[in-house]
């Protein structure tokens, strides 16, 4: 017997129609390159909106076209992540940390017929505009002053544009969004968000339980906009009404805690190599800022140490949000929060709760597996990769890449290795790909990493493999310390004695000024491996 209900639209018109209705007093701030702040309401992010529709419109632009944008968190970005797909079409951000040969591999992979770039990256798609033949029409935002003559000015196109615009209805299952993963193996693979699966991972977003999004909030999304749909935060802010707040291109501790005390945000979202950053400058000059407004900050995209969830709730007040996702789910798929029955327990344990990568989302189901595909028990020790499916995980990659990805019993293997408790809780002791496999025995890095990010003199550590004659693998670690403090490699060890069995422990040491980092902002351990790799064979 099929349901009587009514089959409405899951998109992000939808949201966009209802910011209009009912939030055109809420702000948006946006950094710009020469620092000062521009401010505007959700009324007038509306009408530009409608503004930039009929401009692309009138460029030819069509349902299903891919509007590439080359830019950093900003006003002018939001309304692409929403004209775009209210339009019919769909918005591909570019990842503007990558090496210009990837960026043109993904715009042709893409076949991108508009790329929208900030004036201060021009010189970036200069040295690979050239490789993509699709491209029609380049529109250069003019952020650090006017586009040049001759090309396409964003501001001079929408000017003569009417500020309305009559949106399609859309099938909800159409594309909204083109997010490709950062390709740490192989080539980028390009993963097509539904605006139903936008719609219903940013409600997720909104519930007590998950962010707890909402009206009043001021979010500050410092993960960018190039990278997984900045974890879906325009979309929930402009969704609920919430105030944006957007850092441009800065994103040095000094500027992002400036905004946070300045715009007084209550929600930040970042990546933790960035928290390290903040953590130390805190420390640095406790009572320098106001951060009362702040009420947590989500950090995910690689594990947040405990020693800096703790740093942060115990010197500052401020609530860490641990949360796991990747480029293939929208992103978010578990969040580490402590439930009802952990109320009572001390607080070491809770805060090994918060450290763990949490528990699925609604609507996510996670499982994991054994090298033989067998599932494996939630006892919490088990060892074996994370599987996920929900209605915001990829079922395939756009253009049919890595099949092998895809279960046949429809899970989506993530390439991460956890184990999973009775409750549920996902801990990542590694991606596959960064496994330690020492005598055939996996040894967890992220487990050695945090704890040698725990020691006082310790800013950053990366434990990865290192080639070993008789072992094949045995860890290596990598530490930079903070300004002004250092360890000797036996403080280091001795440290680590106390908390692992003597095998898990790794060979050597390496002090380094700084850990390689991806384009987004993660430990880069293939590059350590490249530098390290044959440092104990000497
Ligand atoms: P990439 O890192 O390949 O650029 P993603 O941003 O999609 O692309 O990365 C997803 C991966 O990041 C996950 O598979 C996982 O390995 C890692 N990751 C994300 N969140 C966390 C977390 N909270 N703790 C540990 N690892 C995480």
């Amino acid at each position: 017997l099929t349901g009587r209900m009514m089959d409405f639209p899951l998109t992000l018109t939808h949201f966009l129609e209802r910011a209009r209705t009912y939030f055109g007093r809420s702000e948006i701030v946006s950094r710009q390159p020469d620092k000062s702040l521009h401010r505007y309401t959700y009324a007038d992010f509306y009408r530009r909106t409608c503004k930039l529709a009929n401009a692309l419109t009138r460029l030819g632009v069509k349902p299903g076209d891919r509007v590439a944008s080359l830019s950093w968190n900003h006003h002018r970005h939001l309304e692409l992540y929403f004209a775009v797909p209210a339009m019919g079409a769909v918005i591909h951000t570019l990842n503007l940390r990558l090496h210009p040969n990837d960026l043109a591999y993904i715009a042709r992979h893409a076949e991108d017929r508009v790329i929208v770039v900030d004036r201060s990256l021009l010189p970036l798609l200069e040295k690979f505009i050239a490789a993509v033949p699709s491209v029609q029409h380049v529109i250069v935002i003019p952020d650090d002053g006017p586009a040049s003559e001759g090309r396409l000015d964003y501001e001079k196109l929408l000017e003569p544009e009417k500020d309305s615009f009559a949106f399609p209805e859309l099938d909800e299952r159409s594309a909204a969004m083109l997010c490709y993963t950062s390709g740490t193996t192989g080539n980028p693979k390009g993963v097509l968000y539904t605006h139903r699966s936008c719609v219903l991972h940013a409600l997720a977003l909104t519930m007590t339980d998950t962010f707890g999004i909402g009206e009043p909030d001021a979010i500050l999304p410092v993960v960018p906009m190039f990278h997984a749909a900045a974890w879906g935060m325009p979309h929930a802010a402009v969704f609920t009404g919430a105030k944006l707040v957007f850092p441009g291109p800065h994103l040095d501790p000094l500027s992002l805690l400036d905004l946070m005390a300045g715009e007084r945000v209550t929600l930040a979202a970042g990546v933790p190599t960035i928290w390290l950053g903040i953590l130390a400058l805190l420390d640095q000059e406790p009572k320098r800022w106001d951060l009362k407004s702040v009420r947590t900050m989500a950090i995910g995209g690689s594990a947040a140490p405990p020693a800096m969830i703790d740093g942060f709730l115990h010197r500052h007040g401020l609530i860490v949000t641990h949360a796991w996702g990747m480029t293939e789910l929208n992103p978010v798929g578990t969040i580490a929060r402590p439930r009802r029955h952990h109320e009572h327990l001390p607080q070491p344990e809770r805060l090994a709760i918060r450290a763990t990568q949490g528990f699925a989302l609604p609507l996510v189901e996670v499982r994991h597996v054994g090298d033989s595909g067998q599932v494996l028990p939630w006892d919490g020790a088990t060892m074996g990769e994370l599987e996920v499916r929900g209605p915001w995980v990829a079922s395939s990659y756009y253009g049919g890449e890595g099949p092998d990805r895809f279960t046949a019993d429809g899970w989506f293997k993530t390439g991460d290795v956890v184990t999973l408790d009775a409750d549920g809780y996902v801990r990542i002791t590694d991606r596959s790909k960064d496994v330690i496999k020492s005598g055939g025995e996996w040894i967890s890095s992220v487990d050695l990493e945090n704890a040698l990010m725990a020691h006082p003199a310790v800013l950053e550590a990366a434990v990865f493999a290192a080639k070993d004659p008789k072992w094949d693998e045995r860890p290596l670690a990598a530490v930079v310390f903070k300004p002004d403090q250092s360890a000797t490699k036996e403080e280091l060890a001795a440290h680590l004695e106390k908390r692992f069995v003597k095998w898990w422990l790794p060979d050597d040491y390496v002090f380094i000024p700084q850990i390689p980092r991806t384009s987004t902002g993660k430990f880069l351990k293939t590059k350590l491996r490249e530098d390290y790799g044959d440092y104990l064979l000497k």
